[in-house]
């Protein structure tokens, strides 16, 4: 097949001459919101959107919405089972996905309904069609074709609530408009095409006046094959058009009232934290903490679009606020990451670990899609610490075998306090003894065999 692989404008580069003669104009009060898969969990919840939205019905609003609830998830095991051969458990766990949203649409409509169905199922078809085929591609094409079903038709239930409630909104099937690779599963966006389509398609009906609602996480190939960003990519889905649209801002709503110095489940005296700078999330997220897709923050900074995380249950509270600012006087910010796995890799002949092999490494990191959450070079060893997803560690330790001595210790525990003071060492990690200690002037981590319940 010919590559299709997009020129690299992945560093965001704002300035780019292919892009600027492309850009839009910059439209008042223009802002982007994003609602996660929680805020559109059930009838209630979908209701609380539209109320949310009410105040807000006078300005333009692009709106980006995930799947409902866990809906990626029991995609992902419909594609697993088709996979593997499985065609019938592949129907029948997608029969339960259908009936979950025909459920959905019909507590929350009235008028809507009938049209909202005709929707959802045009969108079944297009995934039980595939399901009656053998599959003859690779898995993660397929992946795509079924997963990116959860985006669409959460929308369109919620788009059709919407103008039941008054609020004119147009969906829009995000797939005529990101496009990118064909590196399916973690799809690289086509800047030219998509900011062509976005200053063409969705600026105008801005214009008239009308809400823009699509799909986050999803896009498609200049074959319309459809494509994703890589899991929980509708934040960054909702940056691209931010930046893409010049927004005032944009917010992410979720169910927590504010981003925290911990998370909450965790330490139940974490504190919320009103105001936060890029850099800040950045290294949050690359430490674990489950603040916002990583990816989400490059196009907002890059043309300086605030970013507000805000309650969806109480939209009253001010929530954080991230934009571009000096802080001093963080609180110890907390990451806790159980379930780690530590891989210690030795070569076999007493040679140093160089470049070759950490290259190898990082290509099969990338093939089995595991990303290490802590790294600690020596000579001749290496050391990562992994989230434990069995059967890819199992066979990532399986290649990694032909080339070192490998050992593999489950059942661990890693701990980041950015910002980290003695009390703050003291009082988390105290009496641990430790795999790995790292330390650096902003950061303390430590990989622990967390105590048995
Ligand atoms: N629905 C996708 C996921 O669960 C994308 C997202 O929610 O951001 O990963
Ligand atoms: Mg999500």
């Amino acid at each position: 097949m010919k590559p299709r692989k997009v020129e690299n404008l992945k560093d965001w580069d704002d300035n780019h001459p292919k892009l600027r003669h492309l850009q839009s104009s910059k439209l008042k009060m223009m802002q982007v919101f994003k609602f996660g898969g929680a805020s559109v969990n059930s009838v209630e919840r979908v209701k609380n959107v539209a109320d949310i939205l009410q105040s807000y019905k006078d300005q333009p609003l692009l709106i980006v919405v995930s799947a409902m609830g866990k809906t990626t998830n029991a995609l992902e095991k419909v594609a697993e089972a088709f996979y593997a051969g499985n065609q019938q458990e592949a129907l029948l766990l997608f029969e339960q996905v259908k009936q979950q949203h025909l459920t959905t649409a019909k507590y929350l409509l009235v008028t809507q309904y009938l049209a909202c169905e005709a929707q959802l199922k045009d969108f079944f078809t297009e995934v039980e069609w595939l399901l009656h085929d053998d599959p003859v591609r690779e898995f993660d094409y397929y992946y795509d074709q079924i997963v990116c079903a959860g985006e669409l038709l959460s929308t369109a239930i919620v788009s059709h609530y919407l103008n039941e409630a008054g609020l004119n909104c147009a969906w829009m099937d995000v797939r005529d408009i990101l496009r990118t690779d064909d590196n399916f599963r973690d799809a690289n966006i086509d800047r030219e095409f998509t900011q062509q389509k976005v200053t063409e398609i969705i600026r105008p009906v801005l214009d008239s006046g009308r809400i823009v609602l699509t799909q986050g996480f999803i896009g498609a190939t200049d074959e319309n094959e459809s494509t994703t960003l890589g899991r929980e990519g509708s934040d960054y889905s909702a940056a691209v058009f931010s930046n893409m649209l010049h927004a005032e801002r944009l917010t992410i709503w979720k169910d927590v009232d504010s981003v925290m110095n911990a998370d909450p489940k965790e330490i139940t005296d974490a504190l919320p934290i009103a105001e936060l700078n890029y850099t800040e999330v950045i290294e949050m997220a690359y430490y674990g903490a489950q603040v916002i897709h990583p990816k989400t923050i490059k196009p907002l900074q890059n043309q300086d679009i605030p970013l507000q995380v805000k309650s969806f249950l109480n939209p009253a509270l001010p929530g954080t606020i991230i934009h571009r600012c000096s802080i001093k006087n963080l609180p110890p910010i907390i990451v806790i990451k159980r379930n780690q796995v530590m891989i210690e890799l030795k070569t076999k002949d007493f040679s140093f670990i160089g470049e070759h092999s950490t290259e190898m490494l990082y290509e099969w990191f990338e093939k089995l899609f595991i990303t290490p959450t802590l790294t600690q070079n020596g000579a001749v060893s290496i050391v990562y610490a992994f989230d434990h997803k069995q059967e890819k560690i199992s066979q990532f330790a399986a290649e990694a075998a032909q080339y070192f001595d490998v050992q593999v210790t489950p059942g661990l525990t890693l701990l980041t306090i950015r910002h980290y003071d003695p009390a703050a060492i003291e009082k988390y990690c105290g009496a641990q003894s430790f795999f790995v200690k790292q330390q650096t002037a902003q950061n303390f981590r430590v990989l622990y065999q967390a105590a048995a319940h």
